[in-house]
């Protein structure tokens, strides 16, 4: 039996979590797949009930879980300097180093680009976000009024392991081909080792093409011609931007879904914030949750060697695939008018007559 987290994180997380739990209860019982829910408090709600935005017993009861779903945090709200209000470090706590991130434009969905299909594999306990470049403290610092320094740290374990994951993606896909986004000329010992290490592991995958691509180069070509890339991978900072531009490609951030993997449990998290400006409004786009919801299926049914929750994940595409080309229970950023429920109530019912 899987063991699965619901934490629904902040703002929209309170509308779009539930429906990506409903379609995947769905979906699980269309294959007879059985889940075990665990509910956790998180974010400003567990703030109220518990005095931590992360209660010690959530972060205890993950570590028996196989996977969770995890809502947005609205951490830039959080009261400053006080550490009961915290972004949950999970992605470090866990090792969930590799972010997968699909990016696909829908014919009927409105787009900058069309003909999009790329995933996005971004390092996610390294370079220079803060949470994970140093144990204690920040990896950011001000010795003087003039002066603030940031530390980037890059490991040959971490940048091989993400590199690993990427390469795998890529051997399963049509086009076979990964993109290694960096600046090695530039930062010869940060960006020079993640590449050294995504070509090491390319060694082991002749059927998949390697093309370094340098991050401003990128930044470029994904504008102009997003159509050439498969799999991409990069570092964390770099990721973080280049999931967001995807995202805005082919419709908005309501359309980005994520998978944080590491090798032994995964966390679905979707690439938006918490939106506060749409909060509470029942308008939120559940797409890239449940997407995220799907991506936890698939992982966990490879992962684990069960053919249910891989059959659950696919019932979850096709459906999705049926409610965006019906085009009569989308949200407004997709340029309908139903609720976060109402499509979210149109991918369940979808999912279980596929
Ligand atoms: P955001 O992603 O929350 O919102 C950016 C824009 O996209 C907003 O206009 C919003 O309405 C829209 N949007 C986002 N998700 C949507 C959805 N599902 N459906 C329809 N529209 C959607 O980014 P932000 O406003 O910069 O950040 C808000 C808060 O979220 C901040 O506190 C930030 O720190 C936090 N944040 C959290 C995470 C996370 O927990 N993983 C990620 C990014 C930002």
């Amino acid at each position: 039996m899987l063991k699965v987290g619901i934490l629904l994180g902040d703002d929209i997380g309170l509308e779009v979590v539930p429906e990506a739990v409903k379609v995947m209860k769905a979906a699980a019982e269309q294959t007879g797949l059985e889940i075990e829910w665990h509910p956790l408090p998180i974010g400003r709600k567990a703030h109220a009930t518990h005095g931590n935005t992360v209660p010690p017993e959530t972060a205890e009861a993950l570590k028996g879980l196989h996977g969770w779903l995890m809502g947005p945090i609205g951490h830039s709200m959080y009261p400053r300097n006080d550490p009961t209000w915290v972004m949950p470090p999970f992605r470090k706590t866990f090792e969930l180093y590799a972010s997968i991130k699909p990016v696909r434009s829908y014919p009927n969905v409105k787009s900058l680009q069309k003909d999009v299909d790329i995933v996005f594999v971004r390092e996610t306990t390294e370079g220079l976000a803060r949470a994970g470049t140093v144990v204690a403290g920040m990896g950011e610092y001000r010795p003087n009024d003039e002066i603030s320094i940031g530390m980037r740290v890059i490991t040959r374990t971490g940048s091989n392991r993400v590199a690993r994951t990427a390469f795998e993606i890529a051997n399963t896909r049509r086009m076979k081909r990964v993109a290694t986004v960096h600046k090695a000329p530039t930062f010869k010992l940060c960006c020079g080792m993640f590449a050294e290490e995504c070509h090491k592991v390319a060694a082991d995958f002749p059927d998949v093409t390697l093309e370094d691509v340098l991050v401003d180069t990128f930044a470029a070509k994904l504008a102009m011609d997003p159509q050439r890339f498969d799999v991409v991978v990069t570092t964390n900072l770099f990721g973080d931007i280049f999931t967001d531009l995807g995202a805005a490609l082919v419709g908005g951030l309501g359309l980005a879904p994520g998978l944080c993997a590491g090798d032994t449990q995964a966390m679905a998290q979707a690439t938006h914030g918490s939106a506060p400006d749409i909060a509470g409004k029942g308008i939120a786009n559940p797409y890239a949750m449940t997407m995220s919801g799907k991506q936890l299926l698939e992982w966990l049914g490879h992962k684990h060697n069960e053919p249910k929750a891989a059959a659950a994940a696919a019932r979850i595409e096709h459906a999705m695939e049926r409610v965006i080309a019906d085009a009569k229970h989308l949200t407004g950023d997709l340029g309908g008018s139903a609720s976060t429920r109402e499509m979210g109530d149109a991918i369940a019912t979808a999912v279980a007559s596929t």
